[in-house]
């Protein structure tokens, strides 16, 4: 089995195709058909040996020319939960999800965490900030070197990848991009992510329909070893050659009305791999699962997946999807109903944390508070919950 991993990593190392999500919606993927077919089906047999929640350090690289770029923790903390409830089928928009295929949802088990220490050991909160004078960092390239990770070329240069998972976000013209599993430079392993598309509490996004986080997700499926849902190219002939997606010949790049088919069977226009606007993309599959685990077992053997102390296991994070906020439209008081003891911030919609607190009610009042769009982000032990309403 080693050998043909190494004789794939070799053939990947030869291309140096990036797999990209655009806001104009084109996807370039270079990577040969049977070859990745190859890849699939030696993966699909084998099991991995890390079982369990896999928990996963990130170090989110901000590189920004302008202020609105240097992106906010908040912003960055909005995206991580995001993340972790896509990988956990916490994910709010599981609604749309069709009952035939709640069978074959799959849940990642994965808990992606701020890294905590940096490359030396010196305690860190996985965030770096650099600035940069050049536009669109994220799209230029020099001598087949991605500027944007690069500390020599204007941006900045990845953490040990061996360690970390490592998230460029900056200004570039598509909404982002992933290396794609033993294609890359070992530099330049990891995903560049849009700040315009990048977490979900900021109001003045660039792309509609990109503010549910999801944009990450899709690029992570692809940093795991996935295809896009209609595989190669966009024809029947073409699949992903995972057994549990549909075959699918079309992106969609509007949320699509019923239940669309181009290949003879209900297209999965809600996976996280194909192009469909944030509210209307929701769920890998248990196959997908599969390739992504076996490409974290293969591909990425020393990135760490066991929990740190500070941590805490999935089964908790997620304890305040139990609770209510409400209204929505608020005059004076704002019901936070099943808990009554928590810490909250009240953030408006640039990121910006206007208070900090400990409330032992259900009660927030906000009677003082001037009317507009905020954020109520609810913080219990390592779980956050974030509630967005309008003041009157
Ligand atoms: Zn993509």
């Amino acid at each position: 089995m080693i050998k043909i991993y190494l004789f794939l990593i070799t053939f990947f190392v030869l291309l140096t195709n990036l797999v990209a999500q655009t806001n104009e919606r084109h996807c370039p993927l270079n990577i040969n058909e049977s070859n990745y077919k190859d890849l699939i089906q030696s993966k699909g047999n084998t099991v991995t040996s890390r079982s369990g929640t896999k928990y996963i350090p990130v170090v989110f690289h901000i590189v920004y020319r302008t202020d609105e770029q240097n992106v906010s923790e908040a912003q960055i903390q909005s995206q991580l939960d995001a993340l972790n409830n896509d990988f956990n089928k916490k994910n709010e928009n599981r609604e749309i999800i069709r009952n035939d295929d709640l069978a074959i949802e799959a849940n990642l088990d994965i808990h992606f965490y701020l890294a905590e220490t940096d490359e030396s050991g010196r305690p860190t909160n996985g965030i770096t900030r650099t600035k940069t004078d050049i536009r669109n960092i994220g799209d230029y390239y020099e001598d087949g070197d991605v500027k944007i990770k690069h500390d020599f070329l204007g941006g900045k240069d990845a953490w040990n990848p061996n360690r970390f998972l490592n998230v460029w976000v900056c200004e570039t013209e598509l909404l982002g991009f992933s290396s794609f599993p033993g294609a890359n430079a070992f530099d330049e392993m990891g995903v560049v992510v849009n700040y315009a598309s990048f977490g979900t509490i900021a109001t003045d996004y660039k792309y509609d329909g990109y503010n549910g986080g999801h944009v990450l997700t899709h690029e992570l499926g692809h940093f795991l070893g996935l295809l896009h849902i209609w595989g190669f190219e966009e024809e029947c002939f073409y699949d992903d050659n995972i057994d549990d997606t549909p075959n699918q010949s079309i992106a969609y790049l509007e949320c699509p009305f019923g239940t669309p088919s181009t290949c003879g069977s209900i297209d999965m226009t809600y996976n996280f791999m194909d192009y469909t606007p944030d509210n209307c993309i929701a769920m890998f599959t248990k196959g997908q699962k599969e390739v992504m685990l076996n490409t974290l077992e293969f591909y990425y053997p020393s990135l760490p997946t066991e929990q740190p102390d500070s941590v805490t296991p999935n089964d908790n994070f997620n304890i305040l999807n139990q609770v209510t906020v409400y209204p929505t439209l608020v005059d004076n008081n704002l019901f936070v109903k099943g808990i009554n003891d928590f810490e909250y911030q009240l953030i408006d919609t640039k990121g910006v944390v206007l208070k900090t607190e400990n409330a032992h009610s259900n009660i927030i009042d906000l009677a003082n508070l001037s009317s507009g769009v905020y954020y109520l982000v609810l913080k219990v032990e390592q779980t956050r919950k974030v509630t967005k309403f309008v003041k009157l």
